[in-house]
């Protein structure tokens, strides 16, 4: 039988967060068989925020959760990692509302906590299996998930942005997939054009240029390139190949890959792993988050 684990040791992280700007430090503790994923507000007299589908309170620009008025945003790389590395049980203290958003990739979380391994804990994991296939269809875009009945848990995603630039792209992930090196590092992505529209509007506060990939998606003069660029204290900016060239990208679908990072940490709001085989098209935040929320209700009113 699988057993449950948890941290070695605490870690800790200060930075910005990519919306509020603010200065978060965070701690990851060791927590008993049992826990779960929990958040702590030690700036609020140490309010809990559960990390389960039903506490989540907005997910259109990042996942974010409330309980008791008490919000966490910008949960998802966090949970990412310590899905992807199979930790059951943390106590994530914060002190203030946003995880930092360090590069804008899971890595740093993954990075630390792997290098010290997990601690095996004297209980039995528990999964979640799915019995019948499930289909989901956005009203509102064309993005869907189906899950399938598994003996493990995969998934299998597919982007398409009608960009010439990123074009269809699609990830797989499942028990074979080393998620620390293949996962962690893909970093958060975003349009041009979307980017002076928050930026307008006063959102990404934290963004520097460096925690995100930036897709040329309309033509750009050089003067809107350094305007951008300056809003955000980047220098010699220029457009390579489609993307903005301060960064790098680690692999050709970073930005699908980026997209599995998010989706293994939605899900992980199910409270534990999820024993099914996703098949995700175009889906994001939103439709991940309630999906979860949905296969939550009906694998507890399968047990009852
Ligand atoms: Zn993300």
């Amino acid at each position: 039988m699988m057993k449950q684990h948890t941290v070695r040791r605490n870690y800790e992280f200060t930075g910005k967060g990519l919306h509020t700007g603010a200065v978060t430090s965070l701690r990851i503790l060791p927590a008993p068989a049992g826990h779960g994923i929990r958040f702590s507000r030690t700036d609020l007299g140490g309010a809990i925020v559960r990390a389960i589908a039903s506490n989540v309170a907005d997910a259109s620009f990042n996942t974010t959760l409330e309980e008791n008025g008490v919000r966490i945003m910008l949960v998802e790389h966090l949970l990412s990692a310590l899905a992807g590395l199979g930790v059951d049980n943390a106590l994530i203290e914060m002190d203030n509302v946003e995880v930092p958003v360090l590069d804008g990739s899971a890595a740093p979380f993954a990075e630390a906590i792997s290098a010290d391994g997990l601690q095996e804990q004297d209980a039995v994991r528990k999964f979640l299996e799915l019995m019948e296939p499930f289909l989901y269809k956005d009203d509102r875009t064309d993005a869907w998930v189906m899950a399938e009945p598994c003996s493990d848990f995969e998934a299998q995603l597919t982007i398409n942005f009608n960009s010439p630039v990123v074009g269809v792209q699609t990830c797989s992930f499942d028990s074979s997939v080393d998620y620390r090196s293949q996962i962690a590092p893909c970093r958060t992505f975003c349009f041009f054009s979307q980017l002076e529209q928050l930026a307008a509007a006063g959102l990404v506060k934290g963004g520097d240029m460096d925690n995100a990939i930036v897709i040329v998606d309309r033509e750009v003069n050089e003067a809107e390139v350094r305007r951008v660029a300056a809003l955000f204290d980047a220098q010699d900016v220029k457009v390579r190949q489609g993307y903005l060239s301060n960064v790098d990208l680690h692999f050709d679908n970073e930005c699908a890959r980026h997209k599995m990072l998010d989706l293994i940490g939605d899900f992980s709001l199910l409270g534990a792993p999820l024993k099914a085989r996703i098949t995700a098209s175009k889906t994001g935040h939103r439709i991940n988050t309630k999906v979860a929320a949905m296969l939550l209700k009906q694998l507890s009113e399968d047990k009852s």
